[in-house]
Protein backbone atom coordinates (compact mmCIF):
# COMPACT_ATOMS: atom_id res chain seq x y z
CA UNK A 1 0.00 0.00 0.00
CA UNK A 2 1.67 3.60 -1.32
CA UNK A 3 0.59 6.88 0.40
CA UNK A 4 0.90 10.45 -1.29
CA UNK A 5 2.90 11.03 2.50
CA UNK A 6 5.28 8.88 2.04
CA UNK A 7 6.07 10.82 -1.41
CA UNK A 8 5.59 14.70 0.37
CA UNK A 9 6.69 17.63 -1.12
CA UNK A 10 9.70 19.66 0.12
CA UNK A 11 7.78 23.11 0.12
CA UNK A 12 4.44 24.38 0.36
CA UNK A 13 2.06 24.22 -2.28
CA UNK A 14 2.48 28.13 -2.82
CA UNK A 15 6.37 28.57 -2.72
CA UNK A 16 7.16 27.70 -6.15
CA UNK A 17 4.81 31.03 -7.07
CA UNK A 18 5.16 32.69 -9.69
CA UNK A 19 6.99 30.33 -11.63
CA UNK A 20 4.61 27.66 -10.55
CA UNK A 21 1.07 28.80 -8.83
CA UNK A 22 -0.36 27.05 -6.05
CA UNK A 23 -3.44 25.64 -8.47
CA UNK A 24 -0.89 24.07 -10.38
CA UNK A 25 0.78 22.23 -7.61
CA UNK A 26 -2.38 21.51 -5.87
CA UNK A 27 -3.47 20.09 -9.21
CA UNK A 28 -0.67 18.35 -10.26
CA UNK A 29 0.62 17.19 -7.16
CA UNK A 30 -2.51 16.46 -5.12
CA UNK A 31 -5.13 15.08 -7.37
CA UNK A 32 -2.62 13.78 -10.30
CA UNK A 33 0.09 11.91 -8.63
CA UNK A 34 -2.30 10.88 -5.83
CA UNK A 35 -4.49 9.05 -8.43
CA UNK A 36 -1.22 7.34 -10.05
CA UNK A 37 -1.00 6.17 -6.19
CA UNK A 38 -4.45 5.12 -5.85
CA UNK A 39 -4.50 3.23 -9.45
CA UNK A 40 -1.16 1.26 -8.53
CA UNK A 41 -2.75 0.46 -4.76
CA UNK A 42 -5.83 -1.23 -6.73
CA UNK A 43 -4.24 -2.59 -9.72
CA UNK A 44 -1.08 -4.60 -7.11
CA UNK A 45 -3.47 -5.79 -4.57
CA UNK A 46 -3.55 -9.43 -4.05
CA UNK A 47 -0.80 -9.84 -6.42
CA UNK A 48 3.05 -9.97 -5.36
CA UNK A 49 3.54 -6.57 -5.74
CA UNK A 50 1.99 -5.59 -2.73
CA UNK A 51 5.01 -5.90 -0.46
CA UNK A 52 8.05 -5.03 -2.89
CA UNK A 53 9.39 -1.65 -3.19
CA UNK A 54 8.29 1.09 -6.09
CA UNK A 55 11.72 0.62 -7.53
CA UNK A 56 11.82 -2.45 -7.94
CA UNK A 57 8.02 -2.73 -9.17
CA UNK A 58 8.78 -0.38 -12.09
CA UNK A 59 11.89 -2.87 -12.80
CA UNK A 60 9.68 -6.13 -12.94
CA UNK A 61 7.12 -4.44 -15.20
CA UNK A 62 9.16 -2.50 -17.66
CA UNK A 63 8.47 -3.82 -21.31
CA UNK A 64 5.86 -6.27 -20.53
CA UNK A 65 2.58 -5.30 -21.98
CA UNK A 66 0.64 -8.15 -19.85
CA UNK A 67 1.98 -5.35 -17.06
CA UNK A 68 1.52 -2.10 -18.56
CA UNK A 69 -0.92 -0.34 -16.52
CA UNK A 70 1.01 -1.45 -13.26
CA UNK A 71 4.16 0.14 -15.20
CA UNK A 72 2.65 3.18 -15.97
CA UNK A 73 1.33 3.84 -12.69
CA UNK A 74 4.48 3.09 -10.66
CA UNK A 75 6.74 5.10 -13.09
CA UNK A 76 4.55 7.51 -13.12
CA UNK A 77 4.47 8.10 -9.02
CA UNK A 78 8.86 7.64 -9.05
CA UNK A 79 8.64 10.12 -11.87
CA UNK A 80 6.68 12.74 -10.04
CA UNK A 81 8.36 12.53 -6.96
CA UNK A 82 11.81 12.92 -8.69
CA UNK A 83 10.43 16.14 -10.44
CA UNK A 84 9.37 17.66 -7.11
CA UNK A 85 12.33 16.83 -5.45
CA UNK A 86 14.36 18.79 -7.89
CA UNK A 87 12.98 21.82 -7.60
CA UNK A 88 12.89 24.39 -4.59
CA UNK A 89 11.68 27.98 -4.11
CA UNK A 90 14.58 30.84 -3.82
CA UNK A 91 17.42 28.28 -4.61
CA UNK A 92 20.55 29.38 -3.90
CA UNK A 93 23.37 26.27 -5.11
CA UNK A 94 25.12 27.08 -8.24
CA UNK A 95 25.17 24.72 -11.01
CA UNK A 96 27.65 21.56 -10.43
CA UNK A 97 31.17 21.60 -11.82
CA UNK A 98 30.58 18.64 -13.25
CA UNK A 99 28.03 19.23 -15.45
CA UNK A 100 29.48 22.52 -16.57
CA UNK A 101 32.45 20.23 -17.89
CA UNK A 102 30.50 17.66 -19.44
CA UNK A 103 28.50 20.38 -21.78
CA UNK A 104 30.94 22.60 -22.16
CA UNK A 105 28.97 25.23 -20.02
CA UNK A 106 26.10 26.20 -18.06
CA UNK A 107 24.40 27.89 -21.05
CA UNK A 108 25.13 25.16 -23.30
CA UNK A 109 23.61 22.39 -20.66
CA UNK A 110 20.22 24.35 -20.45
CA UNK A 111 20.37 25.18 -24.32
CA UNK A 112 20.91 21.54 -24.76
CA UNK A 113 17.97 20.69 -22.16
CA UNK A 114 16.11 23.46 -23.78
CA UNK A 115 16.07 21.73 -27.06
CA UNK A 116 15.09 18.47 -25.79
CA UNK A 117 12.15 19.43 -23.61
CA UNK A 118 11.11 21.77 -26.20
CA UNK A 119 11.13 18.78 -29.11
CA UNK A 120 9.41 16.74 -27.08
CA UNK A 121 6.59 15.29 -28.87
CA UNK A 122 3.22 14.95 -26.98
CA UNK A 123 3.41 13.38 -23.16
CA UNK A 124 6.45 12.69 -21.29
CA UNK A 125 10.12 14.05 -19.30
CA UNK A 126 13.18 15.29 -20.45
CA UNK A 127 15.97 14.11 -18.34
CA UNK A 128 19.51 14.67 -17.37
CA UNK A 129 20.72 11.26 -16.95
CA UNK A 130 24.30 8.98 -15.83
CA UNK A 131 24.45 6.35 -18.76
CA UNK A 132 27.42 4.68 -17.63
CA UNK A 133 30.00 7.16 -17.30
CA UNK A 134 28.49 9.72 -19.46
CA UNK A 135 26.30 12.50 -18.60
CA UNK A 136 23.06 12.92 -21.23
CA UNK A 137 20.01 14.48 -21.70
CA UNK A 138 17.41 12.44 -23.34
CA UNK A 139 13.77 12.31 -23.65
CA UNK A 140 11.32 9.83 -22.28
CA UNK A 141 7.95 9.25 -23.56
CA UNK A 142 4.19 8.76 -21.29
CA UNK A 143 5.30 7.15 -17.82
CA UNK A 144 8.52 5.55 -19.46
CA UNK A 145 11.83 6.50 -16.84
CA UNK A 146 15.64 6.10 -17.24
CA UNK A 147 15.63 3.11 -14.13
CA UNK A 148 13.67 1.49 -16.73
CA UNK A 149 16.63 1.66 -18.90
CA UNK A 150 19.91 0.60 -16.66
CA UNK A 151 20.21 4.63 -16.28
CA UNK A 152 20.66 6.25 -13.19
CA UNK A 153 18.37 9.68 -13.37
CA UNK A 154 20.08 12.94 -12.18
CA UNK A 155 17.23 15.35 -12.79
CA UNK A 156 13.91 15.47 -14.91
CA UNK A 157 11.48 17.74 -16.28
CA UNK A 158 7.72 17.20 -16.73
CA UNK A 159 6.73 18.52 -19.75
CA UNK A 160 3.02 16.66 -19.78
CA UNK A 161 0.07 19.47 -20.75
CA UNK A 162 -0.76 19.09 -16.79
CA UNK A 163 2.68 20.14 -15.35
CA UNK A 164 2.29 23.58 -17.24
CA UNK A 165 -0.67 24.58 -19.03
CA UNK A 166 -2.82 26.48 -16.42
CA UNK A 167 -0.16 28.75 -15.77
CA UNK A 168 1.74 28.81 -19.98
CA UNK A 169 -1.20 27.62 -21.86
CA UNK A 170 0.42 26.40 -25.01
CA UNK A 171 4.40 28.33 -23.97
CA UNK A 172 6.06 24.92 -22.95
CA UNK A 173 9.09 26.59 -23.91
CA UNK A 174 8.64 29.69 -21.20
CA UNK A 175 7.78 27.08 -18.80
CA UNK A 176 10.95 25.33 -19.21
CA UNK A 177 13.13 28.64 -19.20
CA UNK A 178 11.48 28.91 -15.87
CA UNK A 179 12.42 25.62 -14.66
CA UNK A 180 16.08 26.08 -15.92
CA UNK A 181 16.52 29.82 -14.36
CA UNK A 182 14.56 30.01 -11.28
CA UNK A 183 13.28 26.27 -10.21
CA UNK A 184 16.24 23.71 -10.57
CA UNK A 185 17.77 22.18 -7.34
CA UNK A 186 21.19 22.35 -7.81
CA UNK A 187 22.05 20.85 -4.53
CA UNK A 188 20.11 17.81 -5.25
CA UNK A 189 21.46 17.08 -8.57
CA UNK A 190 24.87 17.61 -6.86
CA UNK A 191 23.68 14.92 -4.25
CA UNK A 192 22.55 12.70 -7.50
CA UNK A 193 25.63 12.95 -9.18
CA UNK A 194 27.87 12.04 -6.35
CA UNK A 195 25.51 9.04 -5.39
CA UNK A 196 25.32 8.23 -9.19
CA UNK A 197 29.23 7.69 -9.01
CA UNK A 198 29.38 4.99 -6.31
MN1 LIG B 1 2.92 15.28 -14.24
Amino acid sequence: MFTLAQYPLPYTTDALAPYISQETIETHYGKHVATYIDNLNKLIQDTPYETVSLTQIIQDTAGRPDQQKIFNNAAQVYNHDFFFRGMCPKCTAEIPQEIIDSFGSAENFKQQFKSAATSLFGSGYTWLVRDGETLKIINTGNADTPIAHDMTPILNLDVWEHAYYLDYKNRRADFIDSFLDNLVNWEFVAQNLAQSQQ
